[in-house]
């Protein structure tokens, strides 16, 4: 243990490894850990969220943020952005008002246009103009006359292929398509990985868990923290916690006292009849938690969809928000919801709660009753910080010196993360304050797609899903 690191991150999700790139390109000898065989491995993401529009609820402020985070993150990973767009109904049964819902649109499309002004290369969403847009009863009579088109290129195509499927009696008017994409967890996660193995800077610890960290701080060893893993200890100057949902366990090892909350949550992969044409992810707004909360439907290649519904027979659990009790840093799950964390679901739960998917999404797509389960769900904890449940953008916290705790609420969050970690690093003099922080990342910017198309199968595959879930709809040429 002779070596001193300086910066050690525990946990692999999206936001550790998003600091061990930017450290080991920033040239900060790091030391990443993470307790299992690979890296992005925690709980899943699929949405890039860039505007927020599956939030109504969300203020301007959160929406802004997501838009401008999940621009940089897009051109960080590009090869895991599945361009294809985003239908917004609202329910005839649901509250909210289609005309916020415009405002709030051309709200991000004037910042999208600041945006872009600010760095042309932040025009990753297509044109401002082309953002969203609106589609009434008349539009959709005469969508509905066109052919189907088996790879849309336009808003109109791409709503000339969904018009037929959809019973537009149980919408609101106008339904609206926006440019929020998709985003592949397998392929950000491959990625990531192939440039953790090139980065000279980082050392990344694989199977290895962070049992304790000992705080020497005051006691003038050259170094401030003492990692304590399965297999040895580690000596590191500054400590980052990106532990995901356990980040609470390291709290408590040097006493801070912390509100939180932790979410169980999982999204359904079905396998549907052949349609003719790509269609977009389709989402029917509805209130959280209610026996209505939203429906999602992603498309992915190969006829698998996945589902989401914000009600507690699908996406959300009884007892699955739990929240920080007394002087404990770290919530927990029952017992329920712990079995499905280590050992995952039975078959029965699985099945049972897939079909159940199946059906809420039958509601508004009545083919789609038709579909079957095409595997296992994409479930898993996330943290959120403080007791605000509708916050979608948590970041970064610095509770005491030489400590860093992220708390990222969607994955959009890492780089700005990562950032700010390197900032503070320069102000506790652990790095020279001489250095410039770039959002460029050359050693991600190295990965081929090749090499991404084939770790991200794999990855896939280990860990139990179709392959076809590593490919994007709208495939990227490098
Ligand atoms: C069902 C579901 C759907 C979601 N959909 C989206 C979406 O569409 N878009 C979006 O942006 N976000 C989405 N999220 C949220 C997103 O998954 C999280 O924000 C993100 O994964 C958090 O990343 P993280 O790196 O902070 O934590 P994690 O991904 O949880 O990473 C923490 C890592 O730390 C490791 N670790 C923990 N303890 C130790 C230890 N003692 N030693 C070593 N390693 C340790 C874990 O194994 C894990 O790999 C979704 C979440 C869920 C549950």
């Amino acid at each position: 243990m002779n070596k001193v690191y300086d910066v050690g991150i525990i946990g692999g999700g999206v936001s550790g490894v998003v600091i061990a790139l930017q450290l080991a390109e920033h040239g900060i000898e790091n030391v990443l850990f993470e307790q299992k065989q690979n890296v992005v491995n925690g709980p899943p993401f699929c949405h890039l969220h860039a505007g927020g529009n599956l939030y109504p609820d969300i203020s301007n402020e959160q929406c802004r943020i997501l838009m401008k985070q999940s621009i940089e993150m897009a051109r960080l990973f590009p090869q895991s952005i599945d361009e294809r767009p985003t239908l917004i109904a609202v329910p005839k049964t649901e509250n909210y008002q289609l005309g916020q819902i415009e405002d709030r649109l051309n709200m991000l499309v004037d910042y999208y246009k600041k945006l872009i002004e600010e760095d042309p290369s932040n025009e990753v969403l297509g044109t401002p103009d082309d953002y969203y847009k609106l589609y009434n009863e008349e539009d959709l009579d005469v969508l509905a006359k066109q052919s189907t088109i088996t790879h849309p290129n336009s808003p109109d195509e791409w709503m000339t292929n969904v018009v037929k499927l959809i019973d537009f009696n149980v919408l609101k008017m106008p339904v609206i398509l926006v440019q929020e994409y998709g985003w592949n967890l397998f392929r950000l996660g491959a990625q990531a990985q192939l440039a953790l193995n090139k980065a000279d800077k980082c050392t990344l610890k694989l199977n290895t868990e962070v049992e304790n960290i000992k705080d020497v701080r005051n006691q003038n060893l050259g170094y401030n923290w003492e990692i304590i893993t399965n297999d040895t200890t580690y000596r590191i100057n500054y400590l980052v916690n990106s532990s995901g949902f356990r980040t609470g366990k390291f709290d408590e090892c040097i006493d801070l006292n912390v509100e939180r909350l932790i979410e169980f949550k999982a999204a359904y992969v079905s396998q549907w009849q052949p349609i003719e044409g790509l269609i977009p992810e389709l989402i029917f707004h509805g209130e959280r938690g209610t026996s209505h909360g939203m429906a999602q439907l992603t498309p992915y290649c190969e006829d698998y969809y996945q589902i989401h519904g914000m009600t507690e027979d699908i996406t959300l659990f009884k007892n699955g928000l739990v929240k920080t009790i007394g002087s404990s840093a770290q919530p927990e799950f029952d017992e329920n919801i712990k079995r499905k964390l280590n050992e995952g679901w039975k078959d029965d739960e699985i099945k049972d709660r897939t079909e159940n998917a199946i059906v809420y999404i039958a509601k508004f797509i009545p083919s789609f009753a038709s579909a079957i389960v095409g595997g296992p769900p994409l479930f898993g904890a996330q943290q959120i910080p403080g007791s605000d449940v509708t916050l979608r953008v948590g970041e970064v916290s610095f509770p005491t010196n030489f400590y860093a705790r992220s708390e990222i609420v969607k994955a959009s969050s890492a780089l700005t993360v990562a950032n700010q970690i390197i900032d503070r690093t320069k102000k506790e003099q652990i790095i020279s304050s001489d250095l410039e922080t770039t959002n460029k990342n050359s050693i991600l910017d190295s990965i081929t797609k090749n090499d991404i198309d084939k770790l991200a199968s794999e990855l896939a595959k280990e860990r139990g899903y179709p392959k076809a879930l590593s490919r994007l709809v709208i495939e990227k040429k490098r």
